[in-house]
């Protein structure tokens, strides 16, 4: 591909949820005119986890047109209001992080001035009571309402949500190769890639390269040497171990994230199984204990042997290099805790379709597509430091290393501005909102110190009805929904 060509041949090298997300996405909008190659080694396989999604999800599903139900059905999917963080402030402390809004917003202040100046008065509760989906979730509970008024993610099976979009990527023309990729040609004159080799000696061409292989990043980081930004210093842990269990009562609409030790172990209730997870830090847990502490902190009988991971947490130094662009593992990966790797996927995927250089690739537009990823990224990376960063417990190694550990600058000043005025902004197209930050920093115990004065504006008549009539209405409507487990066994049961 010479830069200032067109763009046709699209070759996609990995076929885990990242693949055929870009797949599906690509042959359903650009199928009639692109001609659009999957490579995926059913040897290699793919790395079996991720479950947890956020909102946007649903964006991406409605984008591509895809039936709620039948999707749900397929993926053994459930609804995630929202995540529960047990033990991360302190031990016997507990919090939720929801998806909703909460409370009602001035234009000059947000709900949360109100209820500071509640709690001072002594006339607020905690700040979830104002929450639908916080409130839902705790009563597990769920239904559609009209014009987005309950705000939802999904529980899924992420191997079968692959497998549901190759049949939507086949169905718009993208084929499927069975191979494993044992070499990559790149053009002499410019260094962009030309072709991959495949161990039965195909070669196979493309003018645009989507490196969807996984943690070995094999076009962007073995191909191009791209380089990687190591963020270990702020986000310490880099093993995983999992193991799926039998669910052994109705699943809940939310996950749980509990804090341990030296990390955190996830909970995710699927239609038909568990998924259980223990995520920590080498330095202060070896994988034999890691794999006894998760064994023994399960419910249900195990279905799988518990399977360790290994990571680095940061980002690839460029998301686009030439004509490859990296998505899903091979482009970085923060950890799971709020559930963004998937969401990643997909903006890496609309940014691309946005950007689709199809006269050819212009360094503009990389530019600009890094710029944006770049961004998002680090936005992610600082909402995760928070919930090591902020926290009251000093009681193991790791907790006070994260506790005593210098932070970015940009979350510094988001801490700071909170702590000191209770206000937060969302800058531009940054993925969490001011209710995400607000709870999260609410829970990991930042209280602050003052609160707007249109908050005093109000009598403290007017304030107590207020904040009644807001906690009345939340209380109301999420006791009039159904049982999660009900509404998912009636709107999209999966076959067992
Ligand atoms: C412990 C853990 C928990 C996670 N939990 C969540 C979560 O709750 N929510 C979330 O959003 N994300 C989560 N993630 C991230 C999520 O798993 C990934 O973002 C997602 O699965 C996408 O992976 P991928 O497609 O990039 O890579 P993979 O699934 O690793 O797929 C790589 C593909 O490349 C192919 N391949 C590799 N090398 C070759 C080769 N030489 N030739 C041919 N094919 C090749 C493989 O066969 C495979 O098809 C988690 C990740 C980890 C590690």
């Amino acid at each position: 591909m010479e830069q200032g060509n067109r763009v046709k041949r699209i070759v996609i090298a990995g076929g885990g949820t990242a693949g055929w997300m870009a797949a599906a996405a690509m042959a359903k909008t650009l199928g009639a005119v692109l001609d659009i190659k999957l490579i995926e080694s059913e040897e290699i396989g793919t790395v079996g986890v991720g479950e947890a999604t956020i909102p946007t999800l649903v964006t991406y599903n409605r984008l591509l047109k895809i039936n709620e139900q039948a999707f749900m059905a397929a993926t053994q999917a459930t609804f995630k209001l929202g995540i529960e963080f047990a033990n991360w402030r302190r031990r016997d402390h507990s919090y939720i992080h929801s998806f909703g809004i909460t409370g009602k917003d001035h234009w000059t202040a947000g709900f949360q001035h109100f209820w500071l100046r509640g709690m001072k008065e002594g006339v607020a509760s905690d700040y979830g009571d104002y929450c639908l989906e916080l409130k839902a979730a705790l009563e597990d509970r769920f239904a559609h309402l009209p014009e987005q008024g309950l705000n939802y993610a999904y529980h899924l099976d992420a191997s079968l949500y692959a497998k549901f979009l190759r049949g939507m990527a086949e169905e718009h023309g993208a084929k499927r190769i069975e191979g494993k990729i044992v070499s990559v040609e790149k053009h002499a004159e410019n260094g962009f890639l030309k072709s991959v080799t495949l161990m039965d000696g195909q070669v196979i061409e493309g003018d645009l390269f989507i490196d969807c292989s996984g943690f070995r990043g094999l076009l962007i980081e073995q191909a191009l040497h791209t380089g990687y930004d190591d963020w270990t210093h702020w986000l310490p842990c880099d093993s995983a171990v999992a193991v799926q269990t039998e669910a052994v009562g109705p699943a809940i609409p939310y996950t749980r994230s509990t804090a341990h030790d030296s990390g955190w172990q996830w909970r995710i209730p699927l239609q038909h199984r568990v998924g259980n997870g223990l995520v920590f830090c080498s330095r202060y847990q070896s994988d034999d204990s890691a794999i006894d502490l998760l064994t023994k902190n399960i419910e249900g009988k195990a279905l799988t042997d518990p399977r360790v991971l290994k990571f680095k947490t940061g980002m690839r130094r460029k998301h686009w290099n030439r004509n490859c662009i990296a998505l899903g593992l091979s482009s970085g990966f923060i950890e799971p805790l709020e559930s963004t790797s998937i969401h990643l996927i997909q903006r890496g995927i609309l940014r691309l379709m946005q950007m689709f250089p199809s006269d050819g690739i212009k360094q503009s537009d990389i530019d600009e597509f890094n710029r944006q990823t770049e961004f998002e990224v680090e936005g992610i990376r600082d909402f995760i430091i928070l919930h090591y960063h902020v926290t009251d417990r000093r009681d193991t190694p790791f907790w006070r290393h994260c506790a005593g550990m210098d932070i970015p600058a940009s979350l510094q000043h988001r801490i700071d501005l909170f702590r000191e005025t209770g206000r937060v902004f969302k800058q531009s197209d940054e993925l969490f909102a001011e209710n995400s930050w607000i709870q999260v920093m609410l829970g990991q115990g930042i209280m602050p110190e003052s609160y707007h004065p249109v908050a005093d504006a109000m009598s403290r008549d007017e304030l107590v009805a207020f904040l009644a009539h807001v906690r009345t209405n939340v209380e109301r409507t999420a006791m009039q929904l159904p049982p999660h487990e009900k509404y998912v066994q009636q709107y999209c049961k999966a076959a067992m």
